[in-house]
């Protein structure tokens, strides 16, 4: 069925802010504007009463005060942490990967993957994300495949995933095929996907073994993957990789062809000039991750020196373990709080250039550009409708302060994702969300006592260590 005879929804709003490049035949923001879709795409989008007439068949969401914007691309996280939010947020990186992840890493499964990630999946809609770029971080599980259990969850709930797994052979006591069992698992079950496609996780160049990392760039070149990675994250990175490379893990993915493939690059905070310029070079898309870069005090990315040397940027909320939040629209406004800091300046990013990094400069940053990120006639119907009848939205004077600096999840009305509704009336359409809620716990419990994270938590009931009290 084509999309003209498909049925159509003519969405409304005070305010429609595209995020359309200039020359693109749409305009950036339109006043009173409208988007009709069809099937799982956009065919329209402008001036309502246009709309409104040339399509008047087609059933009718928003409204004159509401704000319409694409749906948000979160550019990183991690699904595998789920289970484990709101502990250990004392700890630098370092330390808190000792103290929490790797005791994690052995006892994730697909059970533990499918009822965290529903509990993610909730929160990033609830705050307008339509898609999710994602490397689940653990150890392979010998009794199956877990990433299947991510796949399963964003299919049921609705919210389009780019899932990788990164995990890491050195100091483990496996090699590298498990992990590889994990990718072709992965990669088969996103491919009989509707929301899902994959990409080749490397966790990090220092938890990766020289033949293994070998091997995760022929598997990426040879099957024509993404990568996802973390890189520079903190000083204690660069350092380590400097020692055993004698390069900068930057430059050294890049002598060994790893940006070869479309590649993402999680936080670059300690980026110097011939980094940017090699990241640049490579067309390598960057995920800046305010909230946990400032939760794990490990600096502030400079997103406007990667811009101007044309890199893409797209805004992550990071894990579940390190933000601690999945709120999407917290990682907006925090883009520029920590810009302006950085720089002393009120001009260091503006709100208009938050949400364009949240929306059309994630999806270029994933090279995915030509079908998200924007409300373009022809793109997927991944779709955000923003309260205008809420107190919050009231008063709008610009549309993009209004989305970045103002609105939280409480204003995220609608959400379509790849033409079909995932959040209706303020909540996810799939799914009972207390059901979810009650679900995970008990599996939480089991987790917290399997990895001995007591120490780290008053989530049994035991007190904190006195020697981990903040
Ligand atoms: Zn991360």
């Amino acid at each position: 069925m084509d999309a003209a005879s498909q049925s159509k929804t003519l969405i409304r709003g005070g305010w429609v802010l595209t995020s359309a490049p200039a020359g693109s035949g749409v305009a950036a923001a339109i006043r009173d504007g409208a988007v009709v879709i069809a099937g799982d795409r956009i065919v329209a989008v402008g001036d309502y009463q246009a709309l409104r007439a040339q399509h008047p068949g087609a059933a009718e969401r928003g409204g004159q005060f509401d704000i319409v914007a694409p749906g948000f691309v979160n550019a990183h996280g991690h699904f595998s942490e789920g289970l484990i939010t709101g502990i250990a947020s004392q700890y630098t990186l370092w330390e808190w990967l000792h103290n929490l992840i790797t005791p994690v890493n052995p006892t994730m499964d697909r059970e533990k993957a499918y009822h965290g990630t529903l509990l993610q999946a909730v929160q990033l809609l609830r705050s307008g994300v339509t898609t999710a770029n994602d490397m689940f971080c653990s150890d392979p599980d010998p009794s199956g495949p877990i990433t299947p259990g991510v796949v399963a969850a964003l299919d049921e709930i609705g919210l389009r995933g780019v899932l990788s797994f990164g995990s890491g052979d050195a100091d483990r006591d496996f090699e590298m095929s498990p992990i590889i069992d994990e990718w072709d698992a992965l990669r088969e079950s996103a491919a009989a996907s509707r929301y899902s496609t994959f990409r080749v996780g490397i966790a990090a160049l220092g938890r990766t073994t020289p033949a293994s990392f070998a091997q995760a760039v022929e598997y990426a070149a040879g099957g024509g993957h993404g990568v996802h990675i973390h890189l520079h994250e903190v000083r204690e990175e660069v350092t380590a990789t400097m020692q055993s490379t004698g390069r900068t893990a930057i430059a050294h993915c890049a002598h060994e062809g790893l940006f070869d493939a479309p590649t993402l690059a999680a936080h670059c905070v300690w980026v110097d000039r011939s980094d940017r310029e090699i990241l640049a070079a490579h067309g390598v898309g960057v995920a800046h991750n305010p909230v946990a870069n400032a939760i794990l005090a490990s600096g502030v990315a400079p997103v406007a020196e990667l811009r101007a040397l044309g890199v893409d940027v797209g805004i992550g909320v990071d894990g579940a373990a390190s933000n601690d939040a999945q709120d999407f629209l917290q990682a907006m406004k925090t883009a520029p709080l920590l810009a302006r800091i950085r720089d002393l300046q009120a001009t260091a990013m503006s709100a208009r250039e938050a949400f364009e990094l949240a929306t059309i400069g994630g999806a270029r940053a994933l090279r995915m550009q030509d079908s998200i990120g924007s409300l373009e006639p022809g793109k997927k119907a991944d779709v955000v409708v923003f309260d205008g009848e809420s107190p919050t939205l009231a008063v709008v004077h610009d549309p993009y302060q209004a989305l970045v600096f103002v609105a939280g999840p409480r204003e995220v009305k609608d959400v379509w994702v790849d033409g079909k509704q995932s959040v209706a009336d303020f909540d996810v359409t799939r799914v009972d969300p207390r059901e979810v809620s009650a679900r995970a716990r008990p599996i939480a419990a089991r987790l917290v006592a399997e990895a001995g994270l007591e120490r780290l938590s008053a989530f049994t009931g035991a007190p904190l260590a006195a020697t981990e009290q903040p």
